[in-house]
């Protein structure tokens, strides 16, 4: 009887709040302000629901009928208050992710409300604060434009909600772990908005951030505490490379995916070895920008990393975290400090390698080629990757003195991987010839403005799929020498 009681509310709050917005729409209340009024408002009722629902199925049926009554509306255009684009499905998302939560993470309340209000109210605010106080825009990977300001209010939104709602819902938990969470929850709901996908937005960020929500509470309670410190450095260090532009703004999101689990599982000594990699790339690559200029503009990078860069530089790495932080096996720690050595031996030997007096020689022929050929290997360059591979080593040691014996595997295990990067350069990797210039290059659009067409290697291996290959036996040796 509670739940039929609580049906008929559903429907006459959801009701009443659609009615006052198109309402005060029709009274001459701004479309995005209407829109948004009924957007908090609905999105409350996850409070409602909470506390007057019995049965999860039953409490997923308001929901369930808003998805198609939305879908209606919003292609015959029956409300001027939440009318939109016909590709901008947001309002059929809102209940569909809604009524996933409820289906899914009913058994944790905390979840539920936490990721609805990332939404409700994080998302409401960040739109209003990118559109009155926005000045550092940046594209999104969906095409769109949103700025720093909008995603830091969403951070912040996302970070009070999470916390109030785990201070009323009271998980058994730690403070540590609850401030953990709500840190990682934040960063998430940023990270979700932040890709821009138009519409998309009311799907991925109550979806992301309530599952990530569940699983913490559920599946890893005793890793809060570090994932959430390693959310919140990550995400300074991301930000900070972002306006010294080492990173664009995809990078940034790269580095907070690969940064968290790194800091918040492998401990000080993973999370400072990925930051001294990061660091001294970034350096190498500004410094010699003269005697550099000329190759480097064959080369598929350039000085600011993106998204793929930063995951094929330190995704194998993360994931060996979590190998970590699940075994507990020395062994796993092996492939992260592998992982990460061999990234920054690679990077070393290209920033400095191009330095070198003597041509480089291929790889597999040993014949001369110019400076910046893909796989070609030179000694100034070999020296400098040992330079890279050891300094992670020494870094992590240092961060951490139970690795210093794995100092002399992580800098062979960094060196493994940058030869396997020249050898994967030198076969298979795409490498396309500019017609004008008369030479090879990594890019389909050469510096010059003239298209390439692909010369050897097969297509589909880019230079990124070559460094995460690389990366990924810097790791084997890593693991196994260990
Ligand atoms: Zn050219």
């Amino acid at each position: 009887m509670g739940d039929l009681w609580a049906l008929v509310l559903a429907f006459a709050y959801v009701g009443a709040v659609v009615a006052v917005g198109e309402g005060a729409h029709r009274l001459g209340l701004s479309r995005p302000v209407a829109r948004k009024v009924i957007h908090v408002g609905v999105g409350l009722w996850i409070i409602g629901t909470v506390l007057l629902f019995e049965s999860r199925y039953l409490a997923a049926v308001p929901a369930l009928v808003s998805v198609a009554a939305n879908y209606v509306i919003h292609r015959r255009r029956l409300l001027g208050s939440v009318a939109a684009e016909a590709e901008n499905l947001g309002t059929v998302w809102f209940p569909v992710s809604f009524a996933l939560l409820v289906l899914f993470a009913w058994d944790e309340p905390a979840a539920l409300v936490g990721g609805v209000l990332a939404m409700t109210v994080g998302d409401a605010l960040a739109s209003t604060v990118g559109l009155r106080w926005g000045r550092r825009q940046y594209a999104t990977l969906g095409g769109r434009t949103k700025s720093l300001e909008g995603s830091l209010a969403m951070f912040g939104a996302t970070l009070l909600t999470t916390l109030a709602t785990l201070w009323v819902v009271a998980p058994p938990l730690p403070p540590a772990a609850q401030a953990g969470l709500a840190v990682l929850a934040a960063v998430a709901a940023a990270c979700a908005e932040s890709v821009g996908i138009k519409g998309r937005d009311n799907l991925w960020v109550p979806l992301g951030t309530g599952l990530l929500l569940w699983a913490g509470l559920r599946l890893f309670p005793h890793l809060l505490p570090g994932l959430g410190a390693g959310a919140a450095l990550s995400a300074a260090i991301g930000l900070l490379a972002w306006w010294k532009r080492s990173l664009s703004p995809s990078g940034t999101l790269g580095a907070i995916l690969t940064g968290t689990p790194l800091f918040g599982l492998g401990g000080w000594a993973g999370g400072l070895a990925l930051v001294a990699f990061f660091v001294s790339g970034s350096a190498l690559s500004h410094l010699f920008r003269d005697r550099k200029a000329p190759v480097e503009a064959d080369f598929a990078k350039t000085g600011t990393r993106d998204l793929g860069q930063a995951l094929a530089n330190g995704g194998v790495a993360a994931a060996a975290a979590v190998g970590y932080a699940v075994s507990g096996d020395p062994a796993w720690m092996g492939a992260v400090l592998g992982g990460i050595a061999a990234a920054s031996a690679d990077t070393w030997a290209t920033e400095l390698g191009v330095l070198s007096r003597t041509a480089p020689r291929m790889v597999t022929t040993f014949r001369e080629v110019p400076p910046g050929t893909s796989g070609a290997v030179s000694l100034t360059g070999t020296l400098a990757g040992l330079g890279g591979a050891a300094l992670v080593g020494l870094v992590a040691a240092l961060a951490d003195p139970v690795w210093w014996r794995l100092m002399p595997w992580v800098a062979a295990a960094g060196i493994a991987g940058a030869f396997a990067d020249s050898l994967l350069g030198a076969t298979v990797q795409a490498v396309y010839w500019c017609p004008r210039c008369g030479k090879e290059t990594e890019r389909t659009l050469h510096g010059c403005g003239s298209t390439t067409r692909l010369h050897r290697g097969l297509p589909a291996v880019s230079n990124d799929l070559v460094n995460l290959a690389a990366t990924l036996v810097g790791a084997a040796a890593g693991f196994l020498a260990v």
